[in-house]
Order: C-alpha cells, then structure tokens, then sequence
C-alpha cells in the first residue's frame, strides 16, 4: 500500500501578472485558497510519512488544480479583468502550471500501478456560504460506488468519532466525492486499486 497526500487549494499566492486582477481582500478569503487546510496537510506529512506528497504553490483564481482543465470553472472570473493578451498569456501560463502538478502526481501513481494507492486530498470549507450555516465539523468526500473507499471512509470517520465524539462528520459533505476534481480523474486513469478521498475540514477550526 502506498499513500498519497495532497493539498490542491493549499496556497493564495499569485504569479505577478495576475496579481493587479484581484482585490487584495479577495486574496485573504476561502475564494482564494483553504484558509487552514495547509497547516493540516504539513501536520499530516510529518505524522504519517506519506510516499508521496504535494501541495499547490497558487490560488485557485489562478487556476484551479482540482478541475479538469476544460472545465470552465478550472479559471476563475478575474480573468475578465485583464485585456485580452494578458489574459491568454495568463491562462497558458495557469495552463502550464496545472500540467505540471498533474504530470508529477500521475507519474507517481502510474510508477506504483500494481500497488494499491491510498490517496487524502486535504481541503478545507466555509462554514457558511450564502447566508446558510453548514452544521458539519469533517466532510468525507469518495465515491460511493468503490468498496475500497466507502471503507477507507468508514474508518477515518470512526477514528475520528474515537478521538473526538463530539465532531460532527458527514459523508460526502459539503461536496460529492464524484464530482469533477483530481480524484476523479484518477479514479478513470488508475482503476480499482487506487482509492481517493478528500478530507473537508470547517474553516471555523482555523479562526
Ligand atoms: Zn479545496
């Protein structure tokens, strides 16, 4: 078995070229990145020494690593404010970066195909989004349809419980495990011995 830990919206920073598109206040909010997901996700490697592991250097503004990158939500609307030529220079530049996050990740699950992989994308989510509390403290984002990660879930949930009875914890909450995203992905690359979860985390933990 072979871990795998990842933390896409783990960064707010942004390439220079982007930088005059974005408010500086947008920048410090959950549009931007996983306020606390990344301090969770450095906390995680250390613990449990995965494989491999990797973590987003930009805003998701910028691009979005967890989308496919035709999907039009992978980039996000401040490229309106640029001109034109910037704004396509910008994309390729956000385009290349995606790839090469992507490539890295690939390679590695590919490299230990016959294995099987364990894979946490460590997210992170608001607590409340247009005017509505979410009442959940952990999300446990898989695929309902693959054995192996309805277990996985099973277990992460249960510990959790274990070490904190009082935490609320649902599946597949505040988001479906089988929506677009790196997961996903990997899932129709890998095949069955790959298996993806995201750990959502409220962002209430990190004020
Ligand atoms: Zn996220």
């Amino acid at each position: 078995m072979k871990l795998m830990l990842t933390c896409e919206h783990a960064s707010n920073r942004l390439p220079a070229a982007f930088k005059k598109a974005i408010p500086a206040e947008v920048l410090k909010t959950h549009r931007a990145y996983d306020i606390g997901a990344l301090a969770v996700f450095r906390k995680l490697v250390k613990f449990a020494k995965p494989e491999f592991y990797c973590e987003g250097k930009f805003s998701r503004l910028f691009v979005d690593l967890n989308r496919t990158i035709t999907n039009k939500s992978a980039f996000s609307e401040y490229y309106e404010q640029l001109d034109k030529a910037t704004a396509s220079k910008v994309k390729a530049q956000a385009t290349a970066y995606w790839s090469e996050y992507r490539t890295v990740i690939e390679k590695f699950v590919k490299a230990n195909a016959k294995k099987e992989i364990i894979h946490l994308g460590i997210h992170s989510f608001t607590p409340e989004l247009n005017g509505k509390v979410r009442n959940t403290d952990i999300g446990i984002l898989y695929d309902p349809s693959r054995p192996k990660e309805c277990e996985l879930a099973q277990v992460i949930k249960a510990e959790i419980k274990r070490l904190h009875p009082e935490m609320k914890v649902r599946f597949n909450y505040p988001y479906k495990g089988t929506s677009d995203g790196l997961t996903t992905t990997l899932r129709k690359k890998i095949g069955p011995r790959y298996a993806g979860l995201e750990i959502e985390i409220n962002q209430k933990f990190f004020k």
